[in-house]
């Protein structure tokens, strides 16, 4: 088949070059291979001066850039609309197609149409393939043809599809040559961009191919025991490789093909969580719906009073539940928070704040490094039992036992609630229930250092069984 003279590659949640599914494409189909990156104005106006992500994908930008242009390459790197600028580019450079990664989230899939459809106004090709998932769309479905809305069957049918071949590394450098010889052109400096440096580098995040390689050879020798480590946060038990995932620093299917190979049972329960991220991609892929609203139609009902001086204590860790506000302080110093203390955190809004999940989904999303739209949906969505496969409206997390169930010595408290560091291990959990000698003791003054329970978990929680019972139109059942 006769092969493109010239195409352009558009980076955009993958930003790396090795296995990647359309640049890949892209080099066997093409001559020469133009990779592109596009700042899109469309994303980034909206967006705070500092934000960690931007930084975080300008630095990966920045090192590409300069990967290539040590080899006489370059990325090109533009700041306008992606709908604009993608087709202006391949028209000025005469590219006869664009090629790019599948992105599943309603706004890229109206994107991506308009840009192909202005790409075919001017007779130009737009390919598109999977890359970020290992199964995606329709791929994994039921025995009746439906998408799976239970985790566990879906894991199963994932599990049983699975061949080497999805697995198998897109090998991207045997055809490096193809990418396009250029002059090279300077890096937009972030300020240009209209954005400042954040303090990433000081909170260790480590950026790039770079930064994901080395968080997974530290996981290595972690990975073994990661199904009894995973659940305690001031243990180094989980793998922190969720940013790199979300901006496709890393390839899911390296990910996913050291895990399954190895075979251990600490490998396979993380295999499980690489397929809860498949898992969401398709449910936002089939349902798109839940952007805005609950899975389960009937929890749209739901009267949340959504008290805004709960919410603001809530966002600023100050609940007077310790494992709450240390969580909600770790993601507002760090832009990270541990799975287990999602959600709690997570249950806490929504069952014993009586706050709308969508309130806190937001929070998340403004937060997280790794803010992913499918999996902070579903994860908010689970929490608040409105979701697919989500926790039962009944089971409300107690923030106490949690607490000493998966933070026993508070070592995760006192890192980030010092006022409490010299309780001893009985009260770290409940301050409020400390004699007042033990208090003054460790410097703690409830009401002034440190803030009394803003609810009573157990007045809270039989409130939030009343209103999902109501909705649910059963009566609300007993303590869980
Ligand atoms: P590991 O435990 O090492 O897991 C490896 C990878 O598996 C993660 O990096 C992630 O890509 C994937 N993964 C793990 N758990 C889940 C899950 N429950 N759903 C989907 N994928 C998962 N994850 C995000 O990547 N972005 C989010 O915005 C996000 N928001 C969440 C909000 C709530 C309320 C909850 C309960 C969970 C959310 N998660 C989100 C899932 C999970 O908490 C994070 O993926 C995980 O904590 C990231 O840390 P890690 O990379 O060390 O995970």
């Amino acid at each position: 088949m006769a092969r493109y003279p010239l195409v352009l590659c558009w980076l955009r949640r993958d930003l790396r070059l090795s296995d990647h599914a359309a640049l890949y494409r892209a080099l066997k189909a093409a001559e020469r291979v133009v990779p592109v990156f596009v700042f899109d104005r469309g994303i980034l106006d909206s967006l705070p001066r500092q934000d960690r992500r931007v930084e975080f994908i300008w630095e990966t930008v920045a090192a590409l850039k300069a990967e290539l242009q040590a080899e006489g390459r370059d990325l090109l790197v533009r700041h306008a609309s992606a709908v604009t600028e993608i087709p202006r580019l391949a028209r000025e450079l005469g590219a006869a197609a664009v090629y790019a990664n599948h992105d599943y989230e309603p706004a890229a899939i109206a994107r991506d149409a308009e840009v192909k459809t202005a790409l075919a106004d001017a007779g130009i090709a737009f390919h598109s393939y999977k890359d970020q998932v290992i199964f995606e769309q329709d791929e994994v479905l039921t025995q009746a043809g439906r998408f799976f809305t239970v985790f566990t069957p879906y894991k199963n049918a994932w599990l049983k599809k699975l061949e080497p071949f999805y697995l198998q590394s897109y090998p991207v450098e045997k055809y490096r040559d193809g990418l396009a010889r250029r002059t090279p052109e300077a890096m937009p400096s972030l300020e240009s961009l209209g954005f400042e440096r954040t303090d990433l580098a000081g909170i260790g995040v480590k950026t790039g191919s770079e930064g994901a390689s080395a968080l997974f050879e530290d996981f290595h020798d972690r990975i073994d025991r990661y199904h009894d480590a995973r659940d305690f946060p001031g243990v180094k038990g989980v793998s922190y490789l969720s940013v790199h995932l979300r901006f496709g620093t890393v390839s899911i299917r390296s990910l996913a093909r050291y895990a399954y190979q190895k075979a251990t049972a600490g490998s396979m329960s993380w295999l499980s969580e690489l397929i809860w991220r498949d898992f969401y991609q398709q449910i936002l892929w089939h349902r798109p719906d839940v952007v805005a609203h609950a899975f389960k139609p009937e929890y749209e009902a739901l009267p949340f009073p959504n008290d805004p001086a709960l919410f603001a204590a809530w966002c600023e860790g100050r609940t007077g539940y310790p494992l709450v506000d240390a969580a909600m302080r770790q993601l507002n110093r760090t832009g990270f928070m541990h799975n287990r203390l999602r959600m709690v955190a997570a249950s806490f809004l929504v069952k014993d704040l009586l706050i709308d999940w969508r309130w806190g989904e937001r929070y998340f999303a403004e937060k997280l490094l790794d803010f992913d739209l499918s999996a902070n949906n579903g994860g908010w969505q689970w929490a608040a039992s409105t979701g697919c496969d989500a926790q039962p409206y009944f089971r409300i997390f107690n923030p106490v036992t949690q607490s000493e169930k998966f933070d026993p010595q508070g070592r995760f408290i006192r890192k980030y609630l010092p006022v409490l560091a010299k309780l001893p291990d009985k009260y770290i959990h409940s301050p409020w229930t400390a004699p007042d000698d033990v208090l003054a003791a460790a410097g703690v003054r409830l009401g002034e250092n440190y803030p009394r329970p803003i609810v009573q978990h157990g007045v809270a929680r039989m409130e939030a069984l009343e209103r999902y019972g109501a909705v649910k139109g059963t009566k609300a059942k007993s303590a869980d």
